[in-house]
């Protein structure tokens, strides 16, 4: 997939971290003639949150800032399999937001409105036609939580995570990109006022430009350069049972009870949630998370109490105060970006956001579409609240 490289002692750019959007940075990159990079990982190729995710990719955001930033990845993600040659497997089988409470509905309908204004394909269905779109689900009348109205998005979709990651890497590869994994990122060098390398072992490499991409592990870089982030690192737990017939060709996610679900090409259901209420660097998953994942899925599709659960794994989040990303160049520190934020919401964006944080680091001008998302936000107080729209949110 990609060549084996000795490091060399100076690039004009070192991208940390080896996931979705180290690997797409480096990609858009190279396509904009900027090969002398450099993308180096502590583990293996996608061994963050990039191969542990659950690869739901959507443009229903509520923010004027948000929603044309995720359209536009969806929009990349729609050609990516012909743009890297290789087969993603992306599914645009639509997704359905439900509404349980008169809250829920009245903040589905505002991202709905927002959706059509900004070109999104969102719109609100009522319980007949969410039967219609998916007639597993439990919509009898006396529960609970009942099901009041949907946010179905048709173009979202399910993608092959893994596929991206190596598509991506592939793709730099053959451009010119070295990767290096199992290569840990120790220290970074400054001098002058600006950032000029990375510290790997007992050596120097020397780059103009230093691109955090270590989503979890991003404030530990940045502390690096006695910088504090307004980020917490949380984990995020998923499952899969057992194959079964299909039943669900859609992702269906329910904020009111903490998660979503849907079914792979080979049968198996996935349920995710929202993120573990403690911060930890810890990727392992834990009984109490599968067992209230598996009871509010139990909510939506009665009939799967006794499957068998297959797996169950855990990856690290870096949460934002307002649920968007922090993308471009630190004030005070030229030659230091960063590429963070991405929470639980972050793969979706990985095209996106390379290209723009490729098109930063090679022209030297931020795009229109990432200025909102610039670290000095937290500071002016201008935040790009998105919690609403992030997946089974409310949990904590
Ligand atoms: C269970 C789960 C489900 C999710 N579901 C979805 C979903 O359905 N849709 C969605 O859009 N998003 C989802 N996400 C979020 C998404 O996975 C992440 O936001 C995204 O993958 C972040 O990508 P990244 O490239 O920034 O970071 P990562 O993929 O985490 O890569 C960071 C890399 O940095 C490396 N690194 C760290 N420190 C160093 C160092 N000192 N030196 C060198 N390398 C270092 C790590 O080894 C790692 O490989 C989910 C996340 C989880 C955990």
């Amino acid at each position: 997939m990609w060549e084996k490289y000795p490091l060399r002692d100076r690039y004009d750019v070192v991208i940390i971290g080896a996931g979705v959007h180290g690997l797409s940075t480096a990609y858009y990159l190279a396509k904009q003639g900027v090969t002398n990079v450099a993308v180096i990982d502590k583990g293996y190729v996608g061994g963050g949150a990039s191969g542990r995710n659950t690869a739901i990719i959507r443009a229903n955001y509520l923010t004027p800032e948000g929603i044309p930033f995720f359209r536009e990845s969806l929009r990349l993600y729609e050609d990516l399999s012909i743009e890297l040659d290789f087969n993603l497997l992306f599914d645009q089988s639509g997704r359905l937001d439900l509404g349980h409470t008169d809250s829920a509905v009245f903040g589905l309908r505002m991202r709905t409105g927002m959706n059509r204004l900004l070109g999104v394909d969102s719109r609100m269905i009522g319980p007949a036609e969410i039967k219609e779109l998916m007639p597993a689900i439990d919509l009898r009348k006396g529960k609970h939580l009942p099901v009041l109205a949907a946010l179905y998005q048709s173009s979202a979709g399910v993608i092959r995570h893994d596929a991206v990651v190596w598509g991506y890497g592939r793709g730099a590869d053959r451009l010119g990109v070295e990767i290096h994994p199992f290569t840990e990122v120790t220290g970074i060098v400054r001098a002058g006022g600006r950032v000029t390398g990375v510290v790997v072992g007992d050596r120097t490499v020397h780059a103009d430009t230093v691109m955090s991409a270590t989503a979890g592990w991003s404030s530990n870089i940045a502390r690096m350069v006695d910088l504090k982030l307004p980020i917490v690192t949380h984990p995020l737990q998923a499952f899969v049972t057992e194959p079964l017939k299909p039943f669900i060709d859609r992702s269906v996610s329910s904020a009111n009870l903490h998660v979503y679900v849907y079914q792979t090409d080979r049968g198996e259901v996935v349920v995710g949630g929202g993120v573990d209420p403690y911060s930890s660097y810890s990727q392992r998953s834990t009984l109490h998370t599968l067992e209230e994942l598996a009871a509010n899925t139990l909510e939506l599709f009665p009939f799967l109490r006794g499957v068998n659960v297959m797996r169950q794994w855990a990856g690290l989040c870096d949460m934002s105060p307002d649920y968007a990303p922090i993308l471009g160049e630190v004030d005070g520190l030229p030659g230091f970006m960063l590429s963070c934020g991405w929470g639980t919401w972050g793969f979706k964006a990985g095209p996106i956001a390379g290209f723009t944080m490729a098109e930063l680091i090679a022209t030297g001008k931020t795009p229109d579409l990432i200025k909102p998302f610039n670290l000095r936000r937290f500071g002016e107080g201008k935040l790009v609240n998105e919690r609403a729209a992030a997946p089974a949110a409310a949990v904590h």
